[in-house]
């Protein structure tokens, strides 16, 4: 077999498509809706994720993944429907992490039992909490990690070993992690979904989602989702391509950025708590060290004085209050004002999100630029 190459070489160069005709050194663009039907082939046709395009950033991210296969979507949440979905029927039973990606959840509770499908929501980082969950009819346990806005990190060992066990499929979202800072395959997990709007896309302007696991379990996805659609369009996906050529360096920009802030903001007088698990203060330091290379560019903090929050927000110059994440660009958002928004103060509390908590995607600005930022921030209010 051939040696892998580094993560760098593979970003820029895995699966892309070879301009045999004209030579020229980017993949070329496929925009055809209509193939020729020859014997033996497989019909080419966009919603059937199989046009040449797809195929290729497919094996882009099945590569960094190490997976055997990978699939594109037009969202996040397309990629994660389908790869449930594909699997469920009627009666069935899936054990989820609760601290997971609004919209996921707001999927889970809206649409689950519409379908009769039972879920269970977990609310502990224990392995023996989700094993007690597991009935007869589970089939799949769901888990998100770092989670969503608290960075909650959950060991994928444990998970995959339980999942094996019961004969349940396993899937995380890599969403925050990217999979430059943590391959979950290589624990035995056996589906990886991500929102590519975030790291994958990483310039705030491509919405997209993707799937990678085995030849097995993606053939079964598609022949599913060739009825729920969900097909990225073809201008997409190639834009998709050329922006993960430069993943691995963005990331790992991003990684050192947050870790640099998180350790900064840890010694702020404003600060009364920092997420990261890059941090010796985080909770499940040892664990992420282990199955993490880095640890991200996404963070969270609060604010001593909860009332500061919007204030402090709008003092910042360089770095921006917006929703998303994982773009170039340095973005915060108050989860209790966001995404968190429609649950009620009581239940946020629970969940551990105060009204001071401030959600931080770090960028690959020049890292004193925003610690200044910052320190100017703090210094009004
Ligand atoms: C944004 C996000 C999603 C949803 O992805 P969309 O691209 O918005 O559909 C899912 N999981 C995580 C962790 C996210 O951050």
């Amino acid at each position: 077999m051939e040696k892998k190459k580094g993560l760098n070489t593979r970003s820029v160069h895995d699966g892309e498509l070879i301009d045999d005709l004209y030579e020229g050194a980017v993949s070329p663009i496929y925009l055809s809706t209509a193939y020729n039907y020859s014997e033996g082939d497989d019909d080419k046709y966009p919603r059937y994720f199989n046009t040449p395009n797809q195929l290729a950033l497919s094996n882009k991210i099945a590569s960094l993944e190490n997976c055997e296969k990978g699939l594109v979507f037009g969202s996040g949440i397309a990629a994660i429907f389908a790869s449930m979905f594909s699997f469920l029927k009627s009666g069935d039973h899936v054990v989820f992490q609760s601290s997971l990606y609004g919209g996921t959840i707001n999927m889970v509770v809206k649409e689950f039992k519409k379908f009769n499908i039972e879920y269970s929501l977990v609310e502990s980082l224990e392995i023996n909490d989700y094993q007690k969950e597991i009935k007869s009819n589970t089939k799949i346990i769901y888990v998100e990690t770092p989670s969503n806005p608290l960075l909650q990190v959950i060991d994928l060992k444990e998970v995959s070993v339980l999942a094996k066990k019961h004969k349940l499929l396993s899937i995380i979202d890599n969403t925050f992690a990217s999979p430059i800072n943590q391959n979950p395959s290589d624990f035995g997990i056996d589906i990886v979904v991500h929102s590519a709007t975030k790291y994958l896309g990483g310039h705030s302007d491509i919405l997209a989602g993707a799937i990678a696991s085995s030849k097995t379990i993606i053939d079964k996805i598609v022949s599913s989702s060739i009825n729920y659609g969900g097909n990225l369009s073809e201008h997409t996906v190639w834009l998709l391509e050329r922006s993960m050529k430069t993943l691995c360096i963005r990331v790992n920009a991003q990684s050192e950025n947050a870790l640099r802030i998180a350790n900064f903001l840890e010694k702020n007088k404003n600060v009364s708590i920092v997420n990261y698990p890059g941090l010796q203060s985080h909770p499940q330091y040892d664990l992420s060290k282990k199955q993490m290379r880095g640890f991200g560019g996404m963070l969270s903090f609060a604010l001593k004085d909860e009332k500061k929050v919007n204030q402090f927000t709008r003092f910042l110059k360089i770095i921006k209050p917006a929703g998303s994440l994982g773009g170039v660009e340095s973005t915060i958002t108050s989860p209790a004002l966001t995404s968190h928004a429609k649950i009620s103060k009581e239940q946020r509390e629970k969940f551990g999100i105060s009204e001071g908590l401030l959600r931080f995607s770090v960028g690959i600005e020049d890292y004193q630029d925003l610690e200044d930022d910052l320190t100017q921030a703090f210094n009004k209010i």
